[in-house]
């Protein structure tokens, strides 16, 4: 049964009696098509559908016809009663063409009147004792086909016409003046047959260029791949080296800050304690000067004076030094110039 997978929708994989077959010659069933309305494509290959979003004309005969014939012979393998579908008897044969049960009776008025229509009734026993494949080898000796004419649809079909490419009967033949160029129509089927095999042959050429294209595609896309991967990682490896390199940086600009900070702090320090310490000598001559002259006897005067006067005199040279170094402590011009250079 394995065998006959390829009966079945290409896209679902279930069997229908509906199977359609599109230019792609992919086969789907009616209802994947339907869902695959919307893309007008088809989903196994991807190729837009020439009916647009519509569901394509073509049946796909040989797996209906295929599906239909299977059915048949599992009816008769799985060993049900079977009737005649004339008079209802027990079916002892099939004939494939007419698609009918028949009785033996009905079985020898169908040989007599339609064996030479090449119509090949087959004993059930047979087809029951043979396999699917064999079987289905057997229906596809009968012939099927009808007369291009509709009214002559009864006729064996032997003939075929160049002329308007149709399949024909003798009556067709003989009478109708508008035919011509015939050959016998089995050489055109099989003729037919051969051009695809022939046409496929050639195919397999091409096949095997797109093949090669196909790889080389691949390998294209893989060393891409590649290229790109590497990029990534030179970039990151870069990119981490800078970083370190900024962190380095910011490392010896902090020590930096932090040395000038402390420099400034300390020259402010030793700034601020003379500071105080001219401000209490200040406070200390005005105090004493005060003293002398509340209390001082002239004696003291004539033998002090000029030592405070010359101590005074020290004190007046001095000038403020806080005026003149204002803008030491902002000074960080080094650590500016290397983050201009960053
Ligand atoms: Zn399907
Ligand atoms: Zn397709
Ligand atoms: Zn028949
Ligand atoms: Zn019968
Ligand atoms: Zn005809
Ligand atoms: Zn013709």
């Amino acid at each position: 049964e394995d065998d006959f997978q390829f009966l079945l929708c290409e896209q679902c994989q279930q069997e229908s009696p509906n199977l359609k077959l599109l230019t792609c010659l992919h086969t789907l069933c009616r209802s994947c098509l339907r869902k695959n309305k919307p893309t007008g494509q088809c989903p196994m290959c991807q190729m837009a559908n020439p009916q647009g979003s519509g569901i394509p004309n073509m049946d796909n005969l040989l797996f209906t016809n295929l599906q239909a014939k299977l059915k048949v012979y599992k009816k008769i393998v799985d060993g049900g009663d079977l009737f005649c579908d004339n008079c209802k008897k027990a079916g002892e044969f099939w004939c494939s063409s007419c698609k009918e049960f028949l009785c033996t009776n009905c079985f020898e008025v169908h040989q007599r009147y339609l064996k030479r229509e090449s119509h090949e009734a087959k004993r059930v026993v047979d087809i029951r004792a043979g396999s699917a494949k064999d079987y289905l080898e057997g229906t596809r000796k009968t012939s099927d086909l009808s007369c291009s004419n509709p009214t002559h649809k009864s006729q064996t079909v032997s003939l075929y016409c160049n002329k308007c490419e149709k399949a024909l009967c003798c009556i067709c033949a003989l009478l109708d003046s508008q035919h011509g160029s015939f050959c016998d129509i089995r050489r055109e089927t099989q003729r037919r047959q051969e051009e695809l095999g022939t046409m496929v042959q050639e195919l397999k050429q091409k096949r095997s260029v797109f093949e090669a294209t196909y790889l080389m595609l691949q390998d294209a896309a893989a060393r891409l791949e590649q290229a790109q991967g590497e990029m990534r990682e030179v970039i990151q490896e870069r990119v981490q080296q800078l970083v370190q390199l900024i962190r380095q940086e910011e490392e010896e600009m902090l020590v930096l800050v932090e040395t000038r900070q402390e420099q400034g702090r300390r020259e402010l320090a030793r700034e601020l304690q003379h500071m105080e310490g001219v401000l209490q000598r200040m406070e200390a001559s005005e105090r004493l000067v005060k003293n002398m002259s509340l209390y001082a006897t002239e004696q003291e005067v004539m033998d002090m004076q000029p030592f405070i006067k010359k101590s005074l005199e020290d004190l007046k040279q001095l000038q403020p030094a806080a005026a003149r170094d204002q803008t030491q402590p902002g000074d960080f011009a080094e650590c500016r110039a290397r983050l201009q250079a960053l």
